[in-house]
């Protein structure tokens, strides 16, 4: 792909979404001196509040997408919901990166799955296609129990996925699922999850940021470190693996790509997502451009510097409205960073904010000083269960 003009000063970047990774991506793109134009059904969302302008609409209204797509630019996006269709009516109004292509990849994971293994030729663990109870039998037996149940569509944080360790489970789960579109994957004994973020212009040029290891919680992402603790060797492949998909997705943008590294070593991608990613927080605070302004950047055509890191980073994700609570505490303490999203409601679940403590390169501290160093946040830091009983 050659590479494009890039974007002047004071050009609309239309995105897609009002969520905090909007409000992240507009923050950096105002660094950069571009407008954002938010598109989101909500009113007063955490993107809109920090961009120059907002259309309040339906994604999938042809109407507003093209008063959307003439106010702006060129256009992005910073969540998956939208249908590949409405992304496609942008597409053929203004520039739109990623294309539609890769989000049509990335929405479905059986799509996702045999895109990764056929044209990426990187490694997932085994899937089927589920669309009877008799299909989810047959690959239980295939594949071996434990193995987990997804939609292929529209899951997040865990939801709409069910984990069968006996036969018995398999009707129940089926049920509880169908008839959405379904997937069965092998289970994974991972020894962690890591992911990868890399960025892409539409030059092919490419600026991959460290591994990081992602702890979650109640199936949500509650910490991150960066770099993972993790083998050199094991590092590079999963680096290795983020460019390979990168390229063949033929991607300008940003993507994550979320791992599991099993108790080989061995690395296998669990799903991508083409936007800033809630791994790659710690970004803005331990390195020169941060994922937020990678992103910008390929979006916009400008250079991708490296993606370097000054410091070592924890980042904890407030969530919930316990966590959230906590915030005088936090910003009183010396050396947290706090970031908030501007979400007037703290439901159950919610991603509020996040705070990220860097450390001199090399210097992440172990378990009990990671969770010392979260301050008022201590208590709410889980031992993962592999460190327990000094393993
Ligand atoms: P996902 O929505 O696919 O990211 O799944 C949410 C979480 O469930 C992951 O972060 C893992 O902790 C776990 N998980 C998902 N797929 C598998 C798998 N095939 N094997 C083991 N754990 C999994």
């Amino acid at each position: 792909m050659s590479a494009q003009a890039p974007l002047p000063p004071n050009a609309t970047i239309g995105i897609v979404g009002g969520g905090q990774l909007g409000r992240m991506s507009a923050l950096a793109a105002a660094r950069l001196g571009y407008r954002c134009h938010i598109l989101t059904p909500e009113e007063d969302s955490p993107a809109a509040q920090v961009s120059a302008a907002a259309t309040i609409g339906d994604y999938e209204d042809p109407t507003i997408l093209r008063a959307f797509a003439d106010a702006v630019d060129v256009i992005t996006f910073e969540f998956e919901n939208i249908s590949a269709a409405g992304l496609e009516l942008l597409a053929a109004l203004k520039p739109v990166r990623p294309g539609p292509h890769v989000l049509r990849i990335s929405q479905d994971r059986m799509a996702e799955k045999s895109f990764l293994n056929a044209e990426a030729g990187v490694a997932t663990a085994p899937f089927a296609l589920i669309e009877t109870l008799d299909d989810l039998r047959a690959a239980a037996a295939r594949l071996g129990l434990p193995a987990i149940l997804k939609t292929t569509r529209l899951g997040y944080d865990g939801k709409g996925q069910a984990r069968l360790a006996a036969a018995e489970d398999l009707a129940p789960a089926f049920a509880a699922l169908a008839p959405k579109s379904l997937i069965l994957e092998g289970f994974v004994d991972f020894a962690r999850e890591i992911s990868v973020i890399v960025a892409r212009g539409g030059d092919g040029a490419v600026s991959a940021f460290d591994a990081v290891e992602n702890r979650h919680r109640d199936h949500i992402l509650d910490l991150t470190l960066a770099p993972a603790p993790i083998a050199p060797e094991t590092a590079a492949a999963a680096a290795a693996i983020a460019l390979r998909v990168a390229d063949a997705l033929d991607l300008v943008g940003l993507l994550a790509v979320e791992m599991f590294e099993d108790r080989d070593g061995r690395v296998l991608v669990n799903e991508i997502a083409p936007r800033p990613h809630n791994s790659g927080h710690w970004t803005i605070d331990a390195c020169p451009a941060s994922q937020f302004e990678m992103h910008i950047r390929a979006v916009a055509g400008l250079p991708l510097p490296p993606a370097a890191r000054h410091s070592d980073a924890v980042m904890k994700n407030l969530v919930g409205p316990e966590e959230a609570a906590l915030w005088p505490q936090i910003v009183a303490t010396p050396g947290l960073i706090p970031h908030l999203y501007g979400k007037k409601e703290a439901r159950p679940g919610r991603k509020m904010g996040h705070v990220t403590r860097l450390f001199a390169k090399g210097g992440l501290p172990g378990e009990y000083g990671i969770a010392q160093a979260l301050g008022p946040l201590a208590a709410a830091v889980r031992t993962p269960r592999r460190c327990r009983g000094g393993n």
